[in-house]
């Protein structure tokens, strides 16, 4: 990290106005790594508020610190704004381009706050003070467990920051199964494990704790809305806004529907296309050598990581799945390409 020593006294100085700002509709990794970090922050006397874009599953409401998280377009906007222009020390967790927090990235903008970015995306623009960033991290809350070390306070790495770190590593891995898995993962959860992060319980609460309207919903995705097109190796599944209503769907009920798809003999590339109505939400995997963050960049305004990665379109439902299906044409021998992988996702 440059500046690496500056950044350590501010954070080692007198109390500061801290704000943790993270991405649009955050994952385990997202609210994890920002509410690990929040307590480790508030544990070195400094003064700290989460804010995120929007709301996020209830299967992460157990982690500490979220009774406190300001959410932005929930009637919070002016909050938000002051809390920004207030604050000393603004982070962007998990996210490295401001479009990726909707509004609130006019009020990190306009901040004279000194800004840090702790992300492991592909791409990042050019907005921090401070870059605690690598592509080789597997989730952000590796990142910051490292941050906390190489910070020299390990020894403030307590249950509560255990198990938000642990959650973000265990997500972004997908249960310690995709190609980030590496040596160093197993070694900070290890570490994670010996500061009394309970793995069980961590687990439990995130992938078991599922509604029977979302199981259903899942049920009723595969058997009436997984489309396959061996001709490329890719599936897929177009979700209407009428089918999330129909199945009461909440925050992060859709998550990991992906995987299904990704998850049939043969296929290379999957994706997930929802009817948001503000806009159509794409989420794509991939295994292999075929880059999702490259094909969301290009052709859906969107990013994210080479095997995982997610985009936008402002058009309809229809025209959306028409235009990626006639996107696949571009890739069809890359799509094709044997992946010298048994399996990732
Ligand atoms: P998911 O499909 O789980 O929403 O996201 C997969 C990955 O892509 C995550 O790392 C997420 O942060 C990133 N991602 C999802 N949607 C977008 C998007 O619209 N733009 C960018 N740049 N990244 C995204
Ligand atoms: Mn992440």
């Amino acid at each position: 990290m440059e500046k690496f020593q500056e950044f350590k006294s501010l954070i080692n100085g007198n109390p500061l106005k801290i704000v943790i700002t993270t991405h649009h509709k955050p994952d385990a990794d997202a609210l994890g790594s920002s509410l690990g970090l929040a307590s480790y922050l508030k544990a070195k006397g400094h003064n700290v508020i989460v804010i995120t874009p929007t709301d996020y599953p209830e299967f992460l409401y157990w982690m500490g610190g979220h009774k406190d998280v300001v959410i932005y377009n929930f009637g919070n906007e002016k909050k938000s704004e002051r809390l920004c222009n207030e604050a000393d020390l603004i982070f962007s967790l998990d996210y490295n381009n401001l479009s990726r927090i909707n509004e609130l990235g006019k009020a990190v903008a306009n901040s004279n706050a000194n800004k840090v970015l702790i992300d492991h995306h592909l791409d990042p623009d050019d907005f921090a003070d401070f870059e605690f960033w690598s592509v080789k991290a597997a989730a952000t809350a590796e990142l910051v467990y490292e941050l906390i070390v190489k910070l020299g306070d390990k020894s403030f790495i307590n249950r509560n920051i255990a198990e938000c770190l642990y959650a973000g590593i265990m997500t972004d891995t997908g249960g310690f199964r995709h190609s980030n898995t590496s040596k160093n993962v197993h070694l900070i959860t290890a570490e994670l494990i010996q500061a009394g992060a309970d793995v069980t319980k961590v687990s439990k609460l995130i992938y078991d704790n599922s509604s029977l309207e979302r199981l259903k919903f899942i049920g009723y995705a595969l058997s009436e809305k997984l489309q396959v097109l061996p001709e490329y190796r890719v599936a897929y599944f177009a979700i209407t806004a009428a089918e999330l209503k129909r199945f009461s769907s909440k925050t992060g009920d859709t998550e990991g529907l992906v995987n299904y798809a990704l998850s049939i003999k043969g296929i290379n590339m999957a994706a997930l296309i929802i009817d948001r109505t503000e806009a159509v939400k794409m989420s794509f995997r991939s295994i292999g050598n075929f880059s999702v963050n490259e094909f969301a960049q290009k052709h859906f305004n969107g990013g994210g990581h080479k095997n995982a990665a997610g985009g936008r379109s402002e058009e309809s439902l229809e025209t959306t799945v028409k235009k990626f299906e006639e996107a696949l044409k571009e890739y069809k021998d890359e799509l094709l390409e044997k992946p010298d992988v048994v399996s990732v996702s």
